[in-house]
């Protein structure tokens, strides 16, 4: 099995300019290794927050270039798999996140991990591991990592976990994947503006499909398909996940627009992913059940 190493290669934007550190082929089964949102510069409680290189947040491991990707065309990313490793470290600070008012000065706080959870004081958080920043090239000029968008990028969505499939637009030749940020555990909104930042492997599998394309990143699992959208306010990025969904659903099903909204709002869910980053990002959830009474497949 392929393996790639974050020491090959990091990125801390999303960018059509970047090199490949590799080509694969489509199909092709990937282990990649990542560094926390903080490049594991902050190792112990004895680490100053405010020592760290602010330079080197939200590093991304690739990108990689995925052999027949091409603009237009849709990444399929399966989740085959996260190890995390056995501490996290969360953060809070003036101006970040909703207490950002309120907090003087920077604190962090190093959670070590075990037995399935994360050890806080004398609280045992169970462990939810997802993938904070994942995504292709963008569009246009480079995103930072930091900054979720169509391409993906820093999410923040909890439902980016083992046995999801995300699928992403390609904007650029080989579609330039790359992935970093792993949580240990993180709430919706992700309110301080850290999870449980955590280093690890993922394991994932990336394919190609050809003639069918994506305005947002969409992401499914054993109970739903989910639209996901960025965007400068919550209320936009639910918004526009809900019409997203609606259309598509229209579009394959051939039911009018009308009653497809209708259904949505009996059974779709908005729901937030993070409050936080420069854009906020919503999903809109739709169950399976429902889709295979429909008898609307989305990618197939
Ligand atoms: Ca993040
Ligand atoms: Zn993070």
């Amino acid at each position: 099995m392929t393996k790639v190493g974050y020491r090959e290669g990091i990125i801390y934007d999303f960018n059509k300019t970047h090199e490949p550190i590799r080509k694969i082929p489509a199909g092709s089964t990937v282990t990649i290794q990542t560094y926390d949102c903080f490049q594991n510069q902050l190792q112990s409680e004895q680490t100053e927050v405010t020592a760290i290189d602010w330079n080197k947040i939200n590093p991304a491991t690739g990108p990689l270039y995925i052999e027949g990707a091409e603009p237009g065309d849709i990444l399929k990313v399966k989740i085959e798999k996260i190890d995390i490793g056995d501490q996290g470290v969360m953060v809070v600070g003036p101006e970040l996140g909703v207490m950002g008012h309120a907090l003087s000065k920077m604190e962090s706080k190093i959670l070590p991990i075990r037995d399935g959870h994360v050890h806080f004081n004398d609280l045992q958080i169970p462990v939810n591991k997802m993938i904070g920043v994942i995504g292709v090239a963008p569009e246009g000029e480079g995103v930072n990592c930091g900054t979720p968008g169509a391409h993906g990028g820093n999410m923040d969505n909890k439902m980016v976990t083992e046995g999801a499939t995300l699928y992403f637009p390609v904007f650029a030749e080989g579609a330039l994947f790359a992935l970093g940020d792993l949580h240990a555990a993180m709430g919706d909104g992700e309110v301080s503006v850290s999870g449980v930042e955590v280093e690890g492997e993922v394991t994932v599998t990336l394919d190609v499909i050809k003639g069918t394309s994506l305005r947002h990143p969409m992401l499914e699992n054993d109970e739903a398909f989910t639209q996901i959208v960025s965007a400068p306010t919550l209320d936009e990025a639910a918004k526009t996940a809900a019409v997203e969904m609606i259309e598509r659903i229209a579009e394959k099903s051939g039911m009018p627009v009308s009653e497809v909204t209708m259904l949505m709002s009996a059974v779709g869910q908005s729901e937030i992913c993070q409050i936080v980053d420069p854009l906020m990002t919503a999903r809109f959830v739709v169950p399976k059940w429902l889709l295979e009474k429909l008898d609307v497949s989305f990618f197939e």
